[in-house]
């Protein structure tokens, strides 16, 4: 079991050269895309470091995002449910409404530093095709998303979205025609062109060195967070919590306290319930297994294949999890917690009626489990994602929840 002790040269020991955090990450790879991706590592770990790359994306953020993005004390909600104060890191207030758009700038700059015209992906409810069409019209590169027929027909808003930033989405019409299609399509045509283009990834998982990159441009709402709370209050957080797809919005928040004394949480999609197809829990219920290209927990059957999944949040159902999740809940420094659909749904109300604040459902996961905590213990603070704004929710959660009437009685 690791304490934060252990944790003083954890971001320069982790992952290690071929991609591992422990047990889990590295890169499964076709043989013609491993010395691709090796370029893209070590473009990385040079840019990276250079004085031009970090002002610049520091500029970006500043002057394009609008960061840094604020945390905010919800007093009236505390007041409401006890003792325990929670606060939010606002990352909803970022341009495009999510935390999605730290890494899809990064990826976007390390491109044009590598003088690639081209940014390819796959999205699945169009969350990380806007942000990167969003970054793709930024630099002024080429973009196109692969999208599954089935959810580009579900997922309007966001392909006009996409195509009105001037990306090209590619419909994906074989299969299921969703998210793990929309995959092996993009990376299909990133092997034919990947001189010119490069692979974003939309959350910290993929082959190496993704799930590294993304960490660290994401790891900017963590060390903002710790800066500002202790400002605020003078002291650290008790709990930081932040709910979990690929993990990318917990990764960043949770860098800057894995060394502190701070207990962190991830929180997963429970969904319907425990049984298979029901939920997105993968840490709760997965076994180590590959998928798209690295090693983790994956929700997987006998045969290694994924099983399918659900979650009201359209962003949370992913069969597996960033490898660097699975190691910290190994090695004991991160819990993982689960949330189902009715108690994400309940927090959603609760911040839009108390705070007037309106979160995505993603981000209700992890402050329905500061609610949760706040109703059972009588003192401490936790400090929650909030990793984006639910506007994207509001017609669906008005048809089956209306305004949420069931959850004041
Ligand atoms: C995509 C998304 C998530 C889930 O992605 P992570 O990589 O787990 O952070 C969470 N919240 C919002 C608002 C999203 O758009």
């Amino acid at each position: 079991m690791k304490t934060y002790r252990d944790f003083d040269r954890y971001q320069k020991e982790f992952p290690n050269e071929e991609g591992y955090f422990g047990q889990y990450g590295g890169a499964f790879l076709p043989p013609q895309l491993v010395p691709v991706f090796e370029d893209i590592a070590a473009s990385y770990q040079e840019i990276c470091h250079s004085a031009k790359f970090i002002n610049e994306l520091r500029r970006i953020r500043k002057e394009f995002q609008g960061r840094p993005t604020p945390v905010y004390h919800c007093e009236r909600l505390s007041k409401h449910l006890g003792k325990t104060q929670i606060y939010l890191k606002r990352e909803d207030l970022n341009h495009t409404g999510a935390h999605k758009i730290n890494h899809c700038m990064g990826e976007g700059l390390l491109a044009s530093f590598m003088g690639k015209k081209k940014i390819i992906a796959e999205t699945g409810a169009g969350q990380h095709g806007v942000a990167l069409a969003t970054a793709a019209a930024y630099f002024g590169l080429e973009c196109d998303v692969y999208m599954g027929e089935v959810d580009i027909a579900k997922q309007h808003p966001n392909v006009v979205r996409m195509k009105m930033l001037g990306a090209n989405v590619i419909p994906v019409t074989h299969g299921l025609k969703t998210l793990k299609e929309a995959v092996d399509a993009a990376f299909e045509a990133y092997m034919k062109e990947y001189e010119d283009a490069i692979y974003c990834i939309g959350s910290v998982v993929g082959p190496h060195p993704f799930p590294l990159m993304v960490r660290d441009f994401q790891a900017v709402i963590g060390y903002e967070a710790r800066d500002q709370f202790y400002e605020m209050t003078g002291i650290k957080p008790d709990t930081v919590c932040a709910c979990v797809g690929g993990g990318s919005n917990a990764m960043g928040l949770f860098q800057a306290f894995l060394s502190e004394p701070v207990e962190i949480v991830g929180v997963e999609p429970l969904g319907r319930g425990g049984e298979i197809g029901d939920h997105a829990a993968s840490m709760q219920f997965g076994t180590k297994g590959i998928l798209h290209g690295f090693e983790s927990m994956l929700l997987q059957d006998e045969k290694g294949e994924p099983l399918p999944v659900y979650s009201i949040a359209s962003g949370l159902d992913y069969p597996s999890v960033g490898p660097e999740h699975a190691y910290l809940r190994e090695c004991g420094r991160v819990q993982y917690d689960s949330i189902t659909d009715e108690e994400a749904m309940e927090a959603f109300f609760l911040l839009c009626r108390y705070e007037g604040i309106i979160p995505a459902i993603e981000s209700s996961h992890a402050l329905a489990y500061a609610i949760r905590r706040a109703r059972t213990q009588d003192s401490g603070s936790i400090l929650v994602n909030l990793s984006g704004r639910g506007d994207k929710d509001i017609d669906y959660i008005y048809e089956k929840y209306g305004t949420g009437e069931q959850f004041f009685k």
